[in-house]
């Protein structure tokens, strides 16, 4: 088994379904969709929306694409397509 990342800071979370384990199956704060107090992942870290989480259930390593852009300022901003002919 994976040992938990350096990275990994409970005070950094993230609620998203495990790829590799079910650990929210049947749980129902997380079929709400709410902040789930059991079933969360620790974000090590993000490039732009691209979210590095590992699960503290199965310590399950990937990568998650949130789609939120949160560092890409001019994402959708149709005045900086100055090479498109
Ligand atoms: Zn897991
Ligand atoms: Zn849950």
């Amino acid at each position: 088994m994976l040992p938990l990342d350096p990275q990994a800071d409970i005070g950094r979370r993230a609620w998203v379904a495990c790829p590799n384990c079910n650990d929210r199956d049947g749980c129902t704060a997380c079929q709400d969709r709410r902040t789930c107090r059991d079933h969360w992942r620790y974000l090590l870290s993000n490039t732009g929306s691209l979210l590095h989480l590992q699960c503290p259930s199965c310590l399950h390593i990937w990568t998650h694409e949130s789609g939120f852009g949160a560092t890409r300022s001019r994402w959708g901003d149709s005045t900086g397509d100055v090479g498109r002919q």
